[in-house]
């Protein structure tokens, strides 16, 4: 059983703010929670139902006789002022086009640790993007799945094997709600898989003034099979995907038409929502146009985002598969079976097969990539969907990722840039003139937060390394030593993402005796903290996972490098707000963005990086460090090679002396000013806000009445 909210009368409002994450990027509303019992915080894994489901009512009462009632009143003065505005920067700028919906499509929304829906950086950003088009109030409404099961915890045992553990996800103890219609009944959308129908009810997450839908397939009268569908965040076999890809195009449609929306602009992140262009087609052929009108229809309302530089990575069904999902959907279209298929073919080397990504583009109005590389990338790999077109004209453009500032700068640096950008900066946090403000911060202020962010960093990592060592089964002094791990004055790089091989967690390995030396050197002290997650069945990934794990019990490396168990977003906002540097060694050209090393660069934290995704817009040689060349490898050994060296290079004759290089007051003078340069140069380019007004601009606003 599920406890109840019981909440004091003075303080029932709670409740309302525990259902809307805009507390999660709002350093007030998670201090008022966490005030309420810091312990239970942690232990919920700071999730508010959870902690006000929890606490004893004792507490609450407490609370409600005392002081926390101005904090309490005056959040909830911000959370008003934030829901009713008297305008937004969309309203100012495009207010004849407030009435244009905007539903944005995706498999994954990484909002919060509290609610694990995410597996890497395609979620935070699709997160990301709710939060920011909720702070400048474009109307935009998010649809996607909420998996039961959420994503894995990671498990690492002793000798570095991943385990991945999945467990269900209470939806009674998350903030989302059953969606309901204009009559107050619980939403059920259908969609038929194979001769069956199944049925998906609908979550709603309030993410600030929008609104997020998620279905979720875990319902009666469903199979076994079909409520395990939505069970797993791409873990299942090719069949499975398919499933899920009709739940999330076709059946997301339908969830947008069941709560009455009525979307101008239907925006695909990543080809896993492209059956929603199957199902706008259908409408508009069921409304009595041809197929020809139907997809000019769809063409002028849709749009998609490729996120994706590798051929391999890219869904395609085999269309066997493709015949027994869509046999009763061809005759709806006035489509042969061949016409059907032919829509989005690829041949692949194991037969002709259906390709997400070729739908997305061939159904959608505009189309983008996540970098200039990337956008690059992306005109030659889909060259050949437009063989008239010389490479440089194929219509795929490029929109650079960011990050949303809120939900990723440290609250101590928060302040810190309030102090010298002035009251109301985050208003125009895109403005490089604000930003170049912060070259006046006196170096010692910078130089305290950074401490006092590193130590926080180490005492987290000294708390779950020590866990992490007493849960497998580690003698007493090594749990010990565990939690006494890493020196808060050496210099700290951190390396965490998804362990996918191409990002080269590796790299630095590669000649140990090298990397010994650089880290083993008690005048130059070097700490490196690795965290990941491998896709269960990415067995080069783990293998590659476990490897790492294994190099950090090598002599001279042990202690100094550290593996931290099951990283998620809060592990991801403490590395990269305390670490001195972040690390960034994929392989070049196949990292399509990335933006953890814009949230570090936003909080002073230094580059280390490949020239690839973002990167290249980015550095300017004078706010961190290029690693390896500018040249297209055929051979990835020798790329490795160079790459590695290059890396050792940099990290010898670079970063650690200038980190080093300590005037007599002790300070690094150098390192210090390319920290603010690195801040200066990415906090406004690449952020989330910069971002959707490109989106708005270059893909939206054109769609729209
Ligand atoms: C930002 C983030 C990512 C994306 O990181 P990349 O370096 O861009 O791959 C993945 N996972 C989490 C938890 C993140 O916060």
């Amino acid at each position: 059983m599920t406890p109840k909210i019981k909440l004091p009368e003075n303080l029932h409002r709670l409740e309302d703010l525990a259902y809307n994450m805009w507390w999660s990027w709002n350093q007030s509303g998670i201090k008022l929670f966490r005030r309420i019992d810091p312990d239970l915080w942690e232990q919920v894994g700071h999730n508010p139902v959870r902690l006000l489901q929890e606490v004893p009512y004792e507490r609450l009462s407490q609370l409600a006789d005392s002081d926390y009632l101005v904090a309490y009143h005056r959040v909830m003065a911000d959370f008003d002022a934030y829901m009713h505005p008297e305008s937004t920067w969309f309203r100012e700028n495009h207010a004849d086009k407030e009435g244009n919906l905007i539903a944005y499509f995706s498999a994954e929304f990484g909002l919060h640790e509290s609610l694990p829906i995410y597996s890497g950086g395609l979620g935070i950003l699709s997160g990301d993007h709710c939060k920011e088009s909720s702070d400048m109030g474009v109307p935009l409404v998010g649809i996607g799945f909420l998996y039961p099961q959420g994503y894995f915890t990671q498990k690492i045992a002793a000798d570095g094997t991943q385990e991945a553990i999945y467990e269900k996800l209470d939806f009674e103890r998350v903030p989302a709600r059953p969606a309901l219609d204009a009559e107050g009944n619980e939403i059920r959308i259908e969609v038929q898989l194979e001769a069956r129908k199944v049925f998906a009810r609908v979550w709603h997450i309030q993410v600030g003034r929008n609104n997020l839908y998620l279905m979720d397939t875990d319902v009666e009268p469903n199979d076994p099979r079909d409520r395990e569908l939505a069970a797993r965040l791409y873990g299942g076999d090719l069949e499975t995907r398919l499933a899920q890809e009709i739940v999330l195009g076709i059946g997301g449609v339908r969830t947008a038409r069941t709560l009455g929306l009525q979307p101008a602009v239907w925006h695909m992140n990543e080809g896993h929502a492209a059956f929603l262009v199957l199902e706008l087609l259908r409408e508009q052929v069921a409304a009595g146009k041809s197929f020809q009108e139907a997809t000019e229809y769809v063409r002028a309302h849709t749009v998609f985002t490729t996120h994706t530089p590798v051929p391999a990575g890219h869904d395609v069904f085999p269309f066997e598969m493709m015949e027994r999902y869509f046999w009763n959907f061809w005759p709806e279209l006035n489509l042969s079976k061949e016409e059907f298929l032919g829509l989005a073919r690829q041949d692949q080397p194991w037969g002709p097969s259906f390709s997400m990504t070729v739908l997305a583009l061939k159904f959608s109005g505009r189309r983008n990539g996540v970098s200039k590389l990337h956008g690059a990338v992306s005109r030659r790999m889909w060259h050949f969907l437009w063989p008239d077109k010389p490479e440089n004209e194929v219509p795929i453009g490029q929109i650079t990722n960011g990050v949303h500032t809120a939900s990723w700068l440290a609250p101590e640096l928060y302040e810190l840039y309030t102090r010298y950008m002035g009251e109301g900066w985050y208003d125009r946090l895109d403005d490089q003139s604000l930003w170049d403000r912060l070259l006046q911060i006196p170096d010692e202020e910078l130089w305290k937060v950074k401490q006092l962010l590193r130590d926080r960093l180490i005492e987290f990592v000294r708390n779950r390394y020590s866990a992490w060592k007493r849960e497998i089964g580690a003698p007493q002094e090594e749990v010990d030593a565990a939690a006494n791990v890493l020196d808060p004055n050496a210099l700290t790089i951190g390396f965490a993402r998804r362990f996918a091989t191409y990002k080269r967690a590796n790299l630095i390995f590669r000649d140990i005796e090298r990397l010994r030396k650089i880290v083993d050197n008690p005048d130059r002290p070097v700490q490196i903290i690795f965290a990941g997650k491998a896709h269960p069945k990415d067995e080069p990934g783990k293998a590659m996972l476990k490897q790492v794990v294994n190099f950090s019990k090598y002599p001279g490396l042990e202690g100094k490098i550290v593996f931290l168990e099951n990283y998620d977003i809060n592990m991801a906002r403490l590395l990269v707000q305390g670490v001195d540097v972040w690390l960034n060694t994929p392989r070049r050209p196949r990292e399509a963005s990335g933006t953890s090393g814009q949230k570090a660069a936003l909080n002073g934290v230094i580059n280390a990086s490949v020239l690839d995704g973002w990167w290249p817009e980015a550095y300017n040689g004078a706010n961190g460090w290029a690693i390896g060349k500018v040249i297209d490898y055929d051979n990835p050994d020798a790329q490795d090679a160079d790459d590695a060296i290059s890396l050792y290079n940099v990290l010898e004759n670079c970063v650690i002396p200038v980190f080093f290089g300590r005037d007599d007051t002790g300070l690094p003078r150098v390192w210090i000013s390319i920290m603010k340069e690195s801040i200066r140069s990415v906090a406004p380019y690449f952020s989330l806000r910069r971002m959707l007004k490109e989106y708005i601009d270059q893909m939206y606003l054109p769609l729209m009445g």
